[in-house]
């Protein structure tokens, strides 16, 4: 495939947000001179209007598609309608808008929790649509799946040359660190940093601790957008993840060393586990030439520093 031009105006829709400000990052260092954000405060992308006056002005030859409602386990659980409709609007909108103004190249992102619960692991992407989903994010899953969807409709109808990436759970700066709705590596740095600030004798964790989980780097998934964009062009989405684990157990013992917590790890069985395990078969993607950097005890010290730096500062704590 050819090499983007490095002058070629990129949009990143959802620059606000942990991926796409990454994929800002890692397109500006790759070169690209003429990259436009997209904020949910500037733009409001589940508007149809909206959404494709702001693409059509912006007429970018590239559009990364990083815009969604996300959230952990608990804010899926929780608010499912918003996670299914804002989401389905979101990348219709975009799309549609996106193929208005002619863009040649879009990169819809999605999300490992498209596949079924029960996939056999690790997760090859022809699973999709094999089983069903866990029920904890199943409306967001398909919201993703339409998406999958919308990009492969766009190729058959218009041929379009726009693809679809399915990171692994992700994690770093720009992360939500907020404890009901985050992810759960963001919300353990917080918990263990707060209990070793306060001298607490006791984290919560939720679940059993016994579900498994990948976790991504989000700079790494930036990087391998930047080199999806020129080196795959395929209808079928493609895998982006490490092809490794851990446990929430040994996630959490991770991250009490990294903030230095010494005291008791509990469990709240009463907080649902979700899926069992979820590793990502990431043959496809490395055999594009692409594979992760960052280790996660080297990510989760960085990603520490980052929380340090930024949130704890700002809060006064
Ligand atoms: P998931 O990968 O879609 O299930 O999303 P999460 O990152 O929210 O949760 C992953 C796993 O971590 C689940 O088994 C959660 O129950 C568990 N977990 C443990 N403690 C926490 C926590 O404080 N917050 C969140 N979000 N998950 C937690």
């Amino acid at each position: 495939m050819d090499e983007l031009d490095r002058s070629a105006r990129v949009l990143v829709a959802g620059s606000g947000g942990l991926v796409g400000s990454a994929v800002v990052r890692a397109l500006e260092s790759a070169g690209f001179t003429d990259v436009v954000g997209a904020r949910s405060a500037q733009v409001d992308l589940r508007d149809a209007d909206a959404a494709r006056e702001f693409v059509t002005a912006t007429a970018p030859a590239v559009v990364v598609d990083a815009a969604a409602r996300v959230g952990g386990i608990a804010a899926n659980n929780a608010r499912p309608v918003e996670f299914l409709h804002d989401n389905l609007r979101i990348q219709a909108n975009l799309l549609d808008a996106a193929h208005a103004a002619d863009t040649g190249r879009v990169l819809f992102l999605g999300s490992s929790c498209i596949y079924p619960k029960f996939a056999e692991q690790p997760i090859r992407e022809d699973s999709l649509l094999t089983g069903p989903l866990e029920a904890t994010n199943d409306a967001y899953a398909v919201a993703k799946i339409a998406g999958i969807m919308g990009v492969q409709s766009y190729r058959r109808e218009y041929g379009r040359r726009w693809i679809s990436a399915m990171p692994t759970n992700l994690y770093g700066p720009g992360d939500n660190f907020d404890l009901e709705s985050s992810h759960v590596l963001p919300a353990l740095i917080r918990k263990f940093h707060e209990a070793a600030r306060d001298g607490s004798e006791q984290v919560v964790v939720w679940g059993t601790g016994t579900p498994r989980r990948e976790f991504l780097h989000v700079d790494d998934l930036a990087a391998a957008c930047v080199h999806l964009l020129e080196a795959y062009d395929d209808p079928a989405p493609i895998n982006v993840g490490t092809g490794q684990d851990v446990t929430i157990a040994e996630l959490a013992s991770a991250v009490a060393r990294t903030v230095g917590f010494t005291g008791e790890i509990v469990y709240d069985t009463s907080r649902p586990d979700g899926t069992p395990r979820k590793v990502l078969d990431v043959s496809k993607i490395e055999a594009t030439g692409w594979k992760p950097t960052i280790g996660l005890a080297e990510g989760l010290a960085s990603t520490y520093r980052w929380y340090l730096d930024n949130i704890v500062v700002e809060a006064g704590t």
